[in-house]
């Protein structure tokens, strides 16, 4: 199983986690203009995508993080 450490608060996540269930954290940085997603600490240093020259940006923890129910 994948684990490894939220850049945040160090807590050891695993699994496929788009959030630090500890503090929040953006755990995945993605692609503003085609969605390509990696782990934070694949993206060290990336800061354009791979796949298609756009920006790359931590997925953040929207002010606007509404629950969809
Ligand atoms: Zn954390
Ligand atoms: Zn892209």
């Amino acid at each position: 199983m994948e684990a490894f450490k939220c850049p945040s608060c160090g807590l050891t996540t695993w699994g496929n986690l788009k959030f630090c269930p500890h503090c929040g954290a953006a755990l995945n940085v993605t692609c503003e203009a085609c969605g390509y997603s990696l782990r934070y600490f694949m993206a060290v240093g990336m800061n354009f995508c791979p796949k298609c020259g756009g920006k790359m940006k931590t997925e953040s923890k929207s002010k606007h993080h509404e629950k969809k129910s």
